[in-house]
């Protein structure tokens, strides 16, 4: 394969749809800025559809549905824990040097806004104003994210991966 088709299809360009069953692994790829697709309500067939379409890698658990997925590029998730999970799509896609954290909503993929916190100040906890200073903003949802936030926990888990 070309070297430049490759390194396209790696890292920080790639673009993820993942099966029903993978909605953690969503959030964890989601949390390092990669966009990934999910949705309880995705049947294969529409999977299947999607990827074809937007150039997206299918991550399932499911063997039939990558081997109806023959146009479609795709990749076979092992363990059924989410942070090995996340360790195997790592480790196949190079991913660990493309992470941007803070950078994608969690809840719904969307690329974050900056926002200034006097915008959104009244939304927030009296301890969170007072400790954090920059935020950002999901344009679809309209969470409100800061670096100590949601992120705190997830990024523990995070922690040996990076
Ligand atoms: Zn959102």
């Amino acid at each position: 394969m070309h070297k430049l088709a490759r390194m396209k299809e790696q890292g920080s360009e790639i673009r993820f749809i993942l099966d029903v069953h993978l909605g953690r692994l969503a959030k964890y790829l989601r949390l390092c800025g990669f966009d990934s697709l999910f949705s309880a309500f995705f049947d294969d067939r529409e999977i299947i559809e999607i990827a074809m379409r937007e150039g997206r890698v299918i991550l399932t658990r499911d063997r039939l549905l990558l081997k109806s997925a023959t146009k479609a590029k795709g990749y076979l998730v092992k363990s059924q824990y989410h942070d090995e999970q996340l360790r195997e799509v790592f480790d196949r896609f190079e991913l660990k040097r493309h992470v941007k954290l803070f950078r994608r909503c969690i809840a719904c993929n969307t690329l974050l806004e900056e926002v200034r916190k006097d915008d959104i100040e009244h939304r927030l906890q009296a301890d969170t104003s007072r400790y954090f200073s920059k935020f950002r903003r999901c344009p679809t949802c309209d969470r409100i994210y800061w670096e100590g936030s949601h992120y705190d926990n997830m990024k523990k888990s995070l922690e040996p991966l990076l």
